[in-house]
């Protein structure tokens, strides 16, 4: 079975413009490739789950959103993640099938590569990310960016691990691989 990283897209691999679909607009924090680069070395497979609101609000079309991980993939210049997992889901809808904190865009890929939550992480920048990991039976890294609301107070309550960037977390990750094998 394989080891996973899934990885948030807002504010965790780009900087969080709301409803992004300019892709001149998409950031990425300098050197995360390499970062990236590292944990494909030792084995993860990696993946984005990302939910997309915009699109159940009518203020995105999917061709947007693909537009613009399309660019995000070859700003990277690597192939680094297996695959992109998306929900276009609102959150008022009565369904709420694949959005996170529902943890099926995780299980998808578990049963699309055989993953192993136990030996896998989920980073994210808000509660729905920890709590889809947590559905999901994985270890999660939240990244504080120090707000001071409950949603924050409950991530770090939550969350396996706290750090302050990607970067950090990717060196947590690796640095729980050094430890155990
Ligand atoms: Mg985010």
């Amino acid at each position: 079975m394989n080891r996973a990283v899934f990885f948030d897209r807002d504010d965790t691999l780009i900087r969080n413009v709301p409803y992004l679909k300019n892709d001149e607009l998409i950031e990425i924090p300098q050197g995360l490739e390499v970062y990236l680069s590292r944990l494909k070395q030792v084995g993860f497979l990696l993946f984005i789950i990302s939910n997309q609101s915009g699109v159940a609000r009518g203020l995105l079309t999917p061709e947007d959103v693909e537009k613009v991980n399309k660019k995000l993939l070859e700003k990277l210049g690597g192939t680094f993640f297996e695959k992109i997992y998306l929900s276009y889901e609102g959150p008022s809808q009565e369904l709420n099938w694949d959005r996170k904190p529902q943890p099926t865009m995780i299980w998808k890929a578990a049963t699309e590569y055989d993953v192993d939550f136990e030996k896998s992480f989920f980073v994210g920048d808000r509660l729905a990310d920890i709590l889809c990991g947590r559905n999901g039976g994985c270890r999660t890294i939240f990244i504080d960016q120090g707000k001071k609301d409950l949603e924050s107070y409950i991530s770090r309550r939550l969350s396996t691990f706290i750090v302050n960037s990607v970067f950090e977390a990717i060196e947590k990750i690796l640095s729980t691989l050094t430890l155990k094998e």
